[in-house]
Formats: structure tokens, C-alpha cells, sequence
């Protein structure tokens, strides 16, 4: 038989498989994210991964759009899978009207895009993020983004860097710079970074900017500044704008985290909804966003008529590991228990049961494998103790534990393995 064709033995394209030793450092990410979350007073949330597909359409924006996996069910219902959590949060929150504001909320799941796959770029992928709902407080901003260096920094992150930018006061600049084609020079400054220089100056010439001002827009785009200057510099577009930057500053103060931000006006984002703060984080010398948030005052409003501010950040949990070169393996077990014969099967059974009981991972062999084939077995799928009881040891009432790791063995009394 020659079994799958090599093509259908992999996953579908841009998905990817996760076995025991992948799956468990994801695993301790979710942990740890999660721990995290939690004791900054956010509740977890999950939602189903089709939704209709107009609730993800309404406000995805160009680019997103056409990254949603989009199919009829069987009943012809248009759906899609969701790309992010704000959207179906969005949606949840707009019939649970009675949720008390602001809710905090998180999610540790998947999302799907139909994205060009390569590194860092897959179609299925896992979200650790966090929404906080129905508050306008520059505080909120303040907490969310803080908790996000702090995400950062509960996986492992030692040099990073989140970069702020704001829609208004980008509204502002090319407002008062006279440049009317908004949308469209917001997607070329999108592309700082991933293109020269050149040819971002050739693309918003083309967009109808003179030679002029697309020289000085790429100036003010070409330096971050420190946070702690941000109301300043808002403050020259928009009196508000800095008011509000001078107050999420002092917000962000205690967090001890100020010196972790930038303003950088080239974060610009891509998703249609966001109306205020927007960010982008990066981690050592990788090269790719591994996470993103921003504040999206009217999302909520599009689906529950109801007005309600609020902000949110998502973290590509894969990209975060990659860039944080998170790797590891299964967890070993800590007993294999190998019976001889067919009354230490029972024996094995029931010690496996009580050990279990203490909170222990034990498997027993089901009989088939020689002892050197079970010795090999758990040296490679990762064993602490390797058990075995036989005859011999049944009548004096012992088992031989073999540790997997130092090479030793020793006898031990049934009666006492309980304390091992
Ligand atoms: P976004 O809101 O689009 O910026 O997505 C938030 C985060 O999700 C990004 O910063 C990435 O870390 C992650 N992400 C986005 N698209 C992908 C993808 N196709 N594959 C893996 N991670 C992704």
C-alpha cells in the first residue's frame, strides 16, 4: 500500500502541525500569558472561528478583506474564519449590553489569513491579546500598552521596543502639511522600512505630493522620538492631541515601561478600524511586528448602535516565539512502568492508578515491546523512571526503578514507591 501521496501528508498550505514537542512551548506561552492577564484583572474569552461573513467585512479594511477565508456553508450562510478577536468581541458585545464597562477581557486562540505563507507568515496562527472596553481614559491606553511590555517581557523579551504612532495626529500632519491624499500616503508610509527610501519618495509622488513635501514628510517619519517627547510633538498639530499624549505619558509612568516606547510615525497599521493610538511591537533584531494594538473608538458602535470607546492589543504568538527563539520539547513522564507477566500487569495497574493519584505521569506498557524495545521507547519520547516488576519483585515485594537520566537502579519496596 503506498499510502497519502507525500503532498497530502503535510498540512494544508501556510497551516502547520504541532506535535507534542511543538505543542508544549506553546503551551507554556499560554501559561504564562495567560497568568499574566489574569493578574491584571482580565477575564478570558473564546468565540466560535466561523462568523458571518458580513460582521467580518464591515470593518476589516482592503487588505484584510481578502484575507479572510471566506466560504458558503451547506445551508449557502456566507461565512468566514476570523482573522483577529476585536471583531468577534466586538460583535459579542453588542448584544451583551449588560457586560459592566470597562470590561476587560483576553484570549489566548486562533486566528486564520489567507496571507502569502512564508517566515513568519502563516494561515493559521495563534493570538494572545487583550480588550479593554469603554473607556475613553488616556489611563486605558496607558494600561493596555503596558501590559503589553509586559507580555513581552513574561515570554522572555529582553530588548524591546513599542513603537506609537496616533491616526488623529497623523490626520493632523498631513492635514496641516496641505496633503489631501490620506489614505493613500498612510499605505506608502506603511511600507517604511520594508522598502528603500527611494522609492517610497517615488510612490508618494506619484500619489500627487510634491517634491517638496514628500521630502519633509519622510523626514518627520524618519526618526522616532522617545515617548516621553510625543505631547510635545503632538501638541504642534493639535492642543488636545498633546493634552491627551501628556496624560497617557504620566499614566505610563508607574508601569516603568516609558523607556520601551517610541514614537514612530511610520506605524501607521493596517486594519480600517483603529481611530486614535495605534502601536507596533518589536522584539531584539527581528524584523517582523509580533504584535500590534491600537484604540478603536467606533468598532463597537458599527454593531451595537451603542457608542464605546476602546482599545486593544493582539501579540502573534509563533512570531513572538520565533523572534524570541522559544523552542523546546515535550515534558517527560515521570514513570513507564513495564510488567513482566501477566499478574504484574495487575500489580503495574494499580501502582500506576495510586502514583497518578499523587499527581504523576505514568504509563504502562501494553505488552507488545521487548525490555530493551521499552528501554529505548522512553529514552526517546522522554521518561524520568523506567518501573519494572516481574515475578521476582512481586514476591519480595519490590520494583526496580531505573532513573532514565543518571543510568542508575535501585530496588524499591511496593510500599514505600509512594514516597519515590
Ligand atoms: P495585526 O493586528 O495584523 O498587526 O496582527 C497582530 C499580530 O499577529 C502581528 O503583530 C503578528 O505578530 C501576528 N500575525 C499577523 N499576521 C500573521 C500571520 N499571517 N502569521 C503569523 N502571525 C501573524
Amino acid at each position: 500500500m503506498p499510502g497519502l501521496e507525500d503532498f497530502l501528508r503535510k498540512p494544508v498550505r501556510g497551516m502547520r502541525d504541532l506535535a507534542p514537542d511543538d505543542f508544549y512551548p506553546l503551551k507554556r506561552m499560554e501559561e504564562l500569558l495567560s497568568a499574566l492577564a489574569e493578574s491584571f484583572g482580565y477575564r478570558r474569552i473564546e468565540t466560535p472561528a466561523v462568523e458571518h461573513f458580513e460582521v467580518l467585512s464591515r470593518k476589516a479594511g482592503r487588505e484584510i478583506v481578502n484575507e479572510i477565508y471566506y466560504f458558503r456553508d451547506k445551508a449557502g450562510r456566507e461565512v468566514g474564519l476570523r482573522f483577529d478577536m476585536t471583531v468577534p468581541v466586538a460583535r459579542v458585545l453588542s448584544y451583551k449590553l449588560e457586560e459592566p464597562k470597562p470590561v476587560r477581557w483576553y484570549y489566548f486562540t486562533k486566528v486564520w489569513r489567507y496571507d502569502e505563507p512564508q517566515h513568519g507568515r502563516y494561515r493559521e496562527f495563534y493570538q494572545f491579546g487583550v480588550e479593554l472596553v469603554g473607556s475613553e481614559s488616556p489611563r486605558a491606553d496607558a494600561e493596555v500598552i503596558a501590559l503589553m511590555s509586559k507580555a513581552l517581557e513574561a515570554a522572555g523579551a529582553r530588548s524591546y521596543e513599542i513603537r506609537l504612532n496616533d491616526r488623529v495626529g497623523m490626520d493632523k500632519i498631513l492635514e496641516t502639511m496641505g496633503i489631501a491624499a490620506r489614505e493613500e500616503v498612510l499605505r506608502i508610509l506603511d511600507k517604511k522600512g520594508k522598502v528603500p527610501e527611494e522609492e517610497l519618495k517615488a510612490l508618494l509622488k506619484k500619489a500627487g505630493l510634491e517634491d517638496e513635501k514628500a521630502e519633509k514628510l519622510l523626514e518627520l517619519v524618519s526618526e522616532p522620538l522617545p515617548m516621553g517627547e510625543s505631547a510635545e510633538f503632538f501638541s504642534k498639530y493639535d492642543e488636545r492631541l498633546g493634552g491627551k499624549y501628556a496624560e497617557i505619558i504620566k499614566a505610563l509612568e508607574p508601569y516603568d515601561v516609558l523607556d520601551k516606547m517610541k514614537l514612530d510615525l511610520a506605524i501607521v497599521r493596517g486594519l480600517d478600524y483603529y481611530t486614535g493610538t495605534v502601536f507596533e511591537a518589536f522584539v531584539g533584531e527581528y524584523k517582523l511586528a509580533v504584535g500590534g494594538g491600537g484604540r478603536y473608538d467606533n468598532l463597537i458602535e458599527l454593531f451595537s448602535g451603542i457608542k464605546t470607546p476602546a482599545l486593544g492589543f493582539a501579540i502573534g504568538v509563533e512570531r513572538l516565539m520565533e523572534a524570541l527563539n522559544i523552542g523546546g520539547s515535550r515534558p517527560p513522564l515521570d514513570y513507564y512502568i513495564y510488567p513482566m507477566t501477566d499478574e504484574a500487569y495487575k500489580v503495574a495497574v494499580k501502582l500506576a492508578s495510586m502514583l497518578r493519584e499523587k499527581g504523576a505521569s505514568v504509563a504502562v506498557d501494553l505488552g507488545e515491546l521487548s525490555l530493551k524495545e521499552a528501554l529505548e521507547h522512553a529514552a526517546k519520547t522522554a521518561v524520568k523512571f523506567f518501573v519494572i516488576i516481574g515475578k521476582k519483585e512481586i514476591e519480595k515485594g519490590v520494583v526496580k526503578i531505573r532513573d532514565m537520566y543518571r543510568r542508575t537502579e535501585t530496588e524499591v519496596e511496593l510500599s514505600r514507591i509512594l514516597r519515590y
